[in-house]
């Protein structure tokens, strides 16, 4: 039951400062995550509405090209996860694709409302497709997916208002990633009021309001089957970044008052587009992907933040290949996929987070531990940032492989130190941003 086990693992992945289950069912339920596999699947394959692209002059169009195999890719699964104002929709693929992506307006007259179509090219439904998945998460409202000729399978999103969209390819493994943003429904500061813990969190430092920082999502890095790069003893990347995550956490909520949400909060495998998707429906103010660096050189050592960009850098682009399960290759596809589009919805502020973070983990890492090295703050293509709709980095905070920097990081007393280090950091961004906006 894999989307039984999926639903849980998302269940389980939220901490916030209140210690009400978020994404349980009911009317608290914020966040829709669904997965189609076999035996779940569309009515009717093609959409009314949506027959052909050339009746409606409605329609636009976008699309991309990605050589072909030899033999068709077959669709084998379609998953999502939205809220009110936000959905990604994931389609798993064999192999790689053309695609394009096609907007039909409301039409009133007909009854059909707003929808976006996907059209796989050269591709067969290895799904059953009788029925549409009801979504009606305030947003999207179902997915249709079927056959729609020999050689294209199409997958229809209708939804209840559309304002943008954004549809890219992540490889290995292959899957179609479709961010959609419809219009605000309310006014947000009523839905924060709305949902705010019932038992104020004690606030000793500055509250989030006068930060600008309502919401943080935390992403520990890994997880599960990914246990991210090993140290020296058998250490495991994925528990130091957990340990770290959760004392920020738990900090940031305390100490700020500041809403947090974990990507995963215990040891279980998340995919990367899930952890940017979370980010985005829960519509943060902030993306932390926490992560320890690895190298075949013992030696490696020093502390170096990312901020989503191309990059020419070697170094950059082997992390991210490491960092995202990839090969190097893979990356400088994505690259050039990526290079017509919004690649980093928040660069200034990203680059300005990094610095702040990055300038705060030097810093006071270095009062405690001697001399640290400075690798500096970069620039690279990581997938789990890739459409984060708010300032988002990834930390790389010291050198698993490193026998000195990987002990001390699996030590108590040196996870508080860098938790007081990004905890300072995000402070310090949140006094710039704001000061910023005065100016
Ligand atoms: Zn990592």
């Amino acid at each position: 039951m894999k989307s039984k086990r999926f639903l849980t693992l998302l269940a389980l992945a939220t901490l916030s400062a209140s210690a009400a289950p978020r994404w349980a069912r009911g009317d608290g339920q914020r966040l829709q995550l669904a997965q189609m596999q076999r035996n779940e699947v569309a009515k009717e394959a093609i959409p009314p509405g949506a027959s052909a692209r050339s009746q409606d002059a409605s329609a636009s169009e976008d699309g991309k090209t990605i050589s072909g195999g030899a033999n068709k890719a077959r669709l084998t699964g379609v998953r999502f996860l939205s809220s009110k104002t936000y959905t990604r929709v994931m389609m798993d693929l064999t192999q790689e694709a053309r695609f394009e992506t096609h907007r039909l307006k409301e039409d009133p007259a007909k009854g059909l409302p707003p929808r976006i179509y996907i059209d796989i090219i050269g591709a067969r439904l290895a799904i059953d497709s009788k029925e549409a998945i009801p979504v009606q998460d305030g947003l999207l409202r179902q997915v249709r997916v079927g056959q729609f000729s020999l050689d294209v399978v199409r997958v229809v999103l209708d939804m209840t208002s559309l304002r943008s969209h954004n549809t890219f390819f992540l490889p290995d493994p292959y899957r179609l990633v479709i961010d959609i943003q419809g219009q605000e429904t309310a006014d947000r500061s009523a839905a924060v009021e709305r949902n705010k813990t019932p038992t104020p969190p004690v606030i000793k430092g500055p509250k989030p309001a006068a930060l600008g920082i309502r919401k943080i999502v935390l992403d520990p890095g890994h997880g599960g089957k990914d246990p991210g790069a090993i140290g020296a003893g058998g250490i495991a990347e994925k528990d130091i970044v957990l340990s770290v995550a959760q004392k920020l956490a738990r900090k940031l909520a305390k100490e700020m008052g500041i809403e947090v949400v974990l990507t995963r909060k215990n040891d279980s495998f998340v995919r990367l587009e899930d952890r940017t998707a979370i980010a985005n429906a829960e519509d943060a103010d902030l993306f932390l992907s926490l992560h320890m660096n690895a190298s075949t050189s013992g030696d490696a050592k020093g502390l170096e933040t990312y901020y989503l960009d191309n990059t020419s850098d070697e170094a950059s682009i082997r992390l991210a290949a490491r960092e995202n399960g990839t090969s190097r290759k893979n990356i400088s596809d994505l690259q050039f996929i990526l290079s017509d589009m919004t690649q980093n919805m928040k660069l200034e502020d990203s680059i300005s987070l990094a610095h702040r973070l990055h300038g705060s983990l030097v810093d006071s890492m270095s009062k405690k531990l001697g001399a640290v090295k400075d690798l500096g703050v970069k620039k690279a293509l990581f997938y789990v940032l890739v459409g984060a709709r708010m300032p988002s980095v990834l930390v790389e905070m010291f050198f698993i492989t490193n026998k000195i920097e990987g002990q001390a990081m699996s030590r108590e007393t040196y996870q508080n130190a860098i938790v007081e280090a990004l905890y300072d950091g995000i402070q310090k961004y949140g006094e710039s941003a704001l000061a910023a906006k005065t100016l």
